[in-house]
């Protein structure tokens, strides 16, 4: 007898039909002799509906009561899920984050899991009852209702799994397993029969929103064996492991694109020591995420200052800038929202040269201009204008071969 943990996203679960078919799968594990816990997200959009409803209220909702809202959604899909799988001959029952225990820090919409308690989940599955958990949720130390960042249901799955010492953690969703790029924006792109750990960490953080990166960070650390699969067939997916020799081999194995991005530059500022320092400073005063920096050769005795920062964190991060605008002497400060940053992701860049020409002149063929660059071991981000991303990723993948069946990005 093993022990499966199974999450549904939203788009397997977005009505009725599909709750019927998701409970058919969790079902069908059971009768092998498994024991099951189904991990639920909202149905279909209504977490975004939710969202969408607080902002009519006012643009500045608590956090705290974002996170009451918002953690309904998976308050109805689970009870609906256990209804689905006792109509099929089962016994299920449903939990809240809360009721199981699961408990998570403060930082409200955005949470971090500390502990889960699973004693009552493991009286459940021994007592022979499918344990239906929300995902997305928790409590924190006072007892708030919190939620662990969108895509959470993910963390939740991970996070017992590891706790469970499940045998299995399987990620249903509404695509074949993890792709070369999104699908929805690379037609072309190909599925992978396995990735590591790393390198979908990678994607994830750079904008393949097909699972959670925190998750990822968390099977990695507990060694969680991991697939993504498609919740509307039978195919097996995508298995997730550690790093295997071979896998040296796939210089990329995948290319992504993120709208989420917005670019703060900082024009004309004295090119003396600490004026970076006094910049960067203030962001973190102002809890801005700051991602890529570029600044230039000073000419003159000025410089420029160009950084990044979640779109989300724009208005924040320029009200900061404007705040010290006149102490750090910058002549002029300006945003542009309207950028994308193209990423292409291999464990092989370790060890392979070119990486970076190949994706530079698959954009200069293009005729698309990068704004920014960034590198780290297993990736290389480009900015470029927002318009051009669906055709930039196209291009690169095209570049490195990976729609092509066989060894992605050789
Ligand atoms: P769920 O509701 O099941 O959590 P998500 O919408 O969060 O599903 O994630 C699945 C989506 O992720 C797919 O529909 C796909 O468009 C997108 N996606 C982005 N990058 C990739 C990728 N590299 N491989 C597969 N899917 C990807
Ligand atoms: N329902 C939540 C969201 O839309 C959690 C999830 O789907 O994983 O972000
Ligand atoms: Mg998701």
């Amino acid at each position: 007898m093993e022990l499966i943990v199974q999450k549904f996203g939203g788009s397997s679960v977005a009505d009725a039909e599909k709750i019927k078919a998701a409970a058919q799968r969790v079902a069908q594990s059971f009768r092998k002799g498994n024991q099951v816990v189904a991990v639920v997200s909202a149905c279909g959009q209504t977490t975004d509906e939710l969202f969408a409803l607080a902002e009519e209220i006012t643009d500045r909702p608590s956090t705290r009561e974002l996170d009451m809202l918002v953690s309904t959604g998976e308050q109805m899909s689970i009870a609906l899920m256990a209804m689905a799988i006792h109509a099929l001959g089962h016994d299920a029952i449903s939990f809240t984050g809360a009721q199981v225990g699961i408990v998570t820090d403060s930082q409200h919409t955005k949470a971090r899991i500390l502990k889960i308690n699973t004693k009552k989940i493991k009286e459940e599955l021994d007592r022979g009852k499918i344990v239906v958990v929300a995902g997305y949720q928790g409590v924190d130390a006072y007892n708030n209702i919190t939620t662990l960042g969108r895509g959470g249901s993910d963390a939740t799955a991970v996070a017992l799994a590891a706790l469970l010492k499940a045998d299995l953690c399987e990620i249903f969703t509404d695509v074949d397993g993890i792709y070369t790029a999104d699908p929805r924006i690379v037609p072309e792109a190909r599925k992978l029969d396995r990735i590591s750990y790393d390198e979908l960490l990678e994607l994830a953080s750079l904008g393949a929103k097909v699972m959670q990166a925190r998750s990822i960070e968390f099977a990695k650390r507990y060694n969680v064996p991991l697939r993504v699969r498609p919740c509307f067939n039978n195919s097996e997916g995508t298995t997730i492991c550690q790093e295997v020799r071979e896998m040296e081999e796939n210089v990329v194995s995948g290319v992504t694109v993120t709208k989420d991005e917005a670019k703060v530059i900082i024009r004309g500022i004295p090119d003396r020591p600490g004026l970076a320092a006094r910049i960067f400073r203030e962001m973190a005063q102002s809890n801005v995420n700051v991602d890529m920096i570029i600044q230039n050769i000073g000419t003159h005795g000025q410089a420029n200052i160009t950084f990044t920062v979640p779109k989300a964190e724009l208005d924040a991060a320029m009200e900061a800038v404007r705040k010290i605008q006149g102490e750090i002497c910058a002549q002029e400060v300006s945003a542009d929202s309207n950028v994308a940053k193209l990423s292409v992701v291999g464990i092989g860049m370790r060890s392979h040269c070119g990486i970076a020409e190949k994706m530079f002149h698959a954009l200069a063929e293009e005729e698309i201009n990068i704004q920014m660059i960034s590198t780290s071991e297993i990736k290389i981000s480009c900015i470029i204008d927002e318009a051009q991303a669906g055709r930039a990723a196209k291009a690169v993948h095209k570049a490195f071969g990976l729609e092509r069946p066989g060894r992605p990005g050789s």
